[in-house]
């Protein structure tokens, strides 16, 4: 993890530099729609504490899979991209206001789509449970009536929800609700697998990490959220992330920041 956030943080300032050096003449103007952006300048939000897909790095700025992905999108569409972090539960809803675009290991919901428009899915995932270390949670029935630590507004906490006798408690970062199953507030934590396995490292002599499919959770698609209604931009960014795919930029990052 170290040796890939450095790397990150790498090429993120070298994406920094080559971006300074366009200059951006039009960032004064604002666009006709009044969203957040100014003429080439897209404003992206996130949420920074879900690892390997968006993290602070060492430098204090945004990094991961994610902030690497749409900085390359920015690119191919010709917009400097802007990154802003902020609470999960916010970003749907500041799209078109405070953001133009999100992408935070977001899945594509019915329930969000009803208020944004989403990009193609860019990473399949699931969810994972993190337990502690030598527990006997091993499939649905044995997450009955516990205790669960999940992420505020996240697919972790619907699913926690629909969970019979689940005390649920969601917190605004991830972390602490791994700090709490560590501290044994809670008995486990629903979180999508990549992020379960960067803390499940994280913390290797005190948890484990049991696979979705022990407790026939669904595959989620991650995608980027747009404001409802803007098919330009989805056609642009949906264009970038099928040449990203073609020309081995996407692979090249899924191997940098999630394979390692
Ligand atoms: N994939 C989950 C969701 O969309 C969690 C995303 C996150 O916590 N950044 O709800």
């Amino acid at each position: 993890m170290k040796k890939k956030i450095i790397s990150a943080v790498l090429v993120a300032m070298l994406t920094v530099a080559s971006l300074a050096g366009c200059g951006n003449t039009a960032a004064e103007s604002t666009t006709a729609e009044g969203t957040a952006s100014a003429q080439g300048t897209l404003v992206v939000g996130t949420n920074a504490a879900f690892p390997p897909f968006e993290y602070v790095g060492d430098d204090g700025q945004p990094d991961g899979f994610d902030i690497a992905l749409i900085k390359a999108i920015g690119e191919k569409i010709g917009m400097d991209v802007q990154i802003q972090d902020m609470e999960f539960d916010s970003l749907v809803s500041s799209i078109g206001s405070k953001i133009d675009v999100a992408i935070a290991g977001m899945t594509v919901t019915e329930e969000r789509q009803k208020t944004v428009d989403f990009s193609e899915s860019y990473y399949e995932a699931v969810q994972s449970v993190i337990v502690p270390k030598g527990s006997s949670i091993a499939s649905a029935e044995d997450l009955k009536n516990l205790k669960i630590g999940v992420q505020l507004g996240t697919t972790g906490e619907f699913i926690a929800d629909e969970i019979e006798g689940a005390e649920v408690s969601a917190y605004n970062k991830a972390v602490d609700a791994v700090n709490d199953l560590n501290n044994n507030r809670v008995d486990c934590v629903i979180i999508d697998k990549n992020p379960a396995e960067v803390f499940g490292a994280q913390f290797a002599d005190k948890v484990d990490v049991i696979p979705g499919t022990s407790f026939d959770f669904e595959p989620e698609f991650y995608a980027i959220a747009l404001p409802k209604g803007n098919t330009d931009l989805a056609n642009k960014i949906n264009a970038a992330i099928q040449e990203l795919k073609a020309d081995g930029t996407y692979d090249s990052l899924v191997k940098q920041y999630i394979e390692e």
